[in-house]
């Protein structure tokens, strides 16, 4: 990092942005083994935000390695790097004082609780996306875990690379068996339990 560079104070801050949009700005955090439904989850409950006039913003794995991090593999070094940007991307979009919906398999514990820390207190909401490593290779949406367990794909989360689950999650949903609303409400609930979002009843 240069040592030339100084911060600008803006004249506006998160505060100010979130009383024009109406709601708080948040960071939400799907994190799971690939198939889990993060996605899909994400996308929904985006929709469901959207419909209800909140502001929002999605960031997910596969897009996000088109652009931003398309010098990026899956090594240790580069995962802990995608997940460092992403970090820093969610802080502005939280800064401009959106509802961030960020999906990313994000296998290790350490990224992910660096981006808690990089965040203000309480703007970090952990989604574990618990769908067992059967249901997920069940599901084989990509036929990713073809591949990998036909040794095409190395160091495959799940297959033989770790998933390092949270521990402290403030949302654990396991999707066998539920519809994606029924996961897409539980995460709205949860939003409007801690008052980011207004109530509504449905
Ligand atoms: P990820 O983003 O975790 O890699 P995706 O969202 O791309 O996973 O894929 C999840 C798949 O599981 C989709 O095909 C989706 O339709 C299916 N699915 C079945 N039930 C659910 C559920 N309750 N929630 C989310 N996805 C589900």
């Amino acid at each position: 990092m240069s040592e030339n560079i100084q911060r600008q104070e803006y004249l506006v801050n998160r505060v100010e942005r979130e009383t024009n949009n109406g709601h708080r700005g948040v960071v939400v955090w799907f994190t799971g083994l690939s198939g889990a439904g993060k996605s899909t989850i994400a996308a929904a409950v985006e929709q469901e935000l959207t419909k209800r006039g909140l502001h929002t913003y999605s960031l997910d794995g596969d897009n996000i390695r088109f652009g931003l991090c398309q010098d990026l593999g899956f090594s240790a070094n580069d995962r802990a790097e995608n997940i460092r940007r992403i970090g820093e991307v969610a802080a502005l979009m939280l800064d401009a004082g959106l509802i961030v919906l960020s999906a990313f398999i994000s296998p290790a514990r350490a990224h992910r609780d660096a981006v808690r820390k990089r965040l203000p207190e309480g703007c970090f909401i952990e989604v574990h996306v618990a769908t067992s490593l059967e249901a997920c290779e069940a599901r084989d949406v990509k036929g990713l875990y073809a591949k990998a367990r036909a040794g095409e794909i190395k160091g495959f989360t799940g297959i033989d690379d770790p998933y390092e689950a949270p521990e402290n999650a403030e949302l654990c949903i396991d999707t066998a068996g539920k519809t994606v609303d029924a996961c897409v409400q539980e995460v709205i609930r949860l939003l409007e339990t801690r008052n980011i979002i207004p109530f509504q009843l449905r």
